[in-house]
């Protein structure tokens, strides 16, 4: 956490500014530094995925829908996008 100083920063997903310090001033929200993604505030790392619509997620099983849609079950288009964009690398 410290090797970011006491700079400026955002959240990687919906920008809100923020720190890194240890001991943070008043008013200015944490940031956690998450492997593979980039600095995430509280509320993106409770929810898991970016807070845009669509997000990568909702994006293939929009697309799937398009394409599959017809011949499964709604239910059955995003567990098939959750398996894609989980394995997605
Ligand atoms: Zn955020």
């Amino acid at each position: 956490m410290g090797s970011y100083g006491d700079k400026d920063l955002w959240c990687h997903w919906c920008w809100k500014s923020g720190s890194c310090q240890d001991e943070l001033p008043d008013g200015v929200i944490p940031l956690w530094d998450v492997d593979g993604v980039g600095l995430l505030c509280d509320v993106c790392m409770q929810l898991e995925e970016p807070p845009w619509w669509p997000n990568n997620r909702q994006r293939c099983a929009l697309q799937l829908r398009e394409s599959i849609g017809r011949l499964l079950p709604l239910s059955a288009v995003k567990k098939v996008a959750d398996f894609l964009v989980s394995n997605d690398s």
